[in-house]
């Protein structure tokens, strides 16, 4: 494993209390109502499981596997590693992902969720980085914009590790 220079960039308790704020918000949009909730795999694992325990509604949880990044920027090419297990079709669905760079992972999602024709789709990504946008990509809910560099931590890697850090972290000195 490649030990990397790791800065404290968002503490724990900033996150935990950004996720209760999109939580509360989200109640109050569904009402109780029934929603699938799409994890997109693997980086808003952790973001997802203390998002859905933050929303009063009937969730369902479904998985979507995708890869698109190698290294430390996106390749701009989207691979499907795991498809929604169930049909969206006339459903309320909320899309949980981790880090929005370029768009065009979310855009791909987006264009995918709504091809099975939900009855509405919410769009939801814990960061955000502007500066990097490469297509438009407009999320409902965005918990933090950040500035243009490669962060981990939270649920997001590099090379598969520090996924279980508790807070993000900006990585020093990024080749
Ligand atoms: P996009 O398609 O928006 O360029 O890239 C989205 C995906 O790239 C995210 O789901 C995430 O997996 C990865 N990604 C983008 N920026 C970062 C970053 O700063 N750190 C890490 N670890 N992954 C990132």
């Amino acid at each position: 494993m490649t030990h990397l220079d790791i800065k404290p960039y968002i503490s724990e308790e900033k996150i935990q209390k950004k996720v209760a704020e999109i939580g509360a918000t989200l109640s109050k949009k569904f009402k109780g109502e029934p929603v699938v909730a799409i994890c997109v795999l693997k980086g808003s694992f952790m973001f997802y499981s203390d998002l859905i325990r933050e929303i009063n509604a009937d969730i369902t949880c479904e998985f979507f596997g995708v890869s698109s990044y190698h290294g430390s920027s996106s390749s701009g090419e989207v691979k499907v590693t795991l498809d929604l297990a169930n049909p969206v079709e006339g459903k309320h669905v909320l899309l949980v992902e981790d880090i929005v760079d370029t768009g065009l992972t979310m855009n791909y999602l987006m264009n995918s969720i709504q091809s099975r024709k939900p009855k509405s789709l919410t769009t939801v990504a814990l960061l955000e980085k502007p500066e990097a946008l490469k297509v438009p990509c407009k999320i409902d809910h965005v918990g933090f914009q950040i500035s243009n560099e490669f962060v981990v931590g939270y649920g997001l890697d590099y090379q598969g590790y520090y996924r279980n850090l508790p807070y993000i972290g900006q990585v020093q000195n990024f080749q």
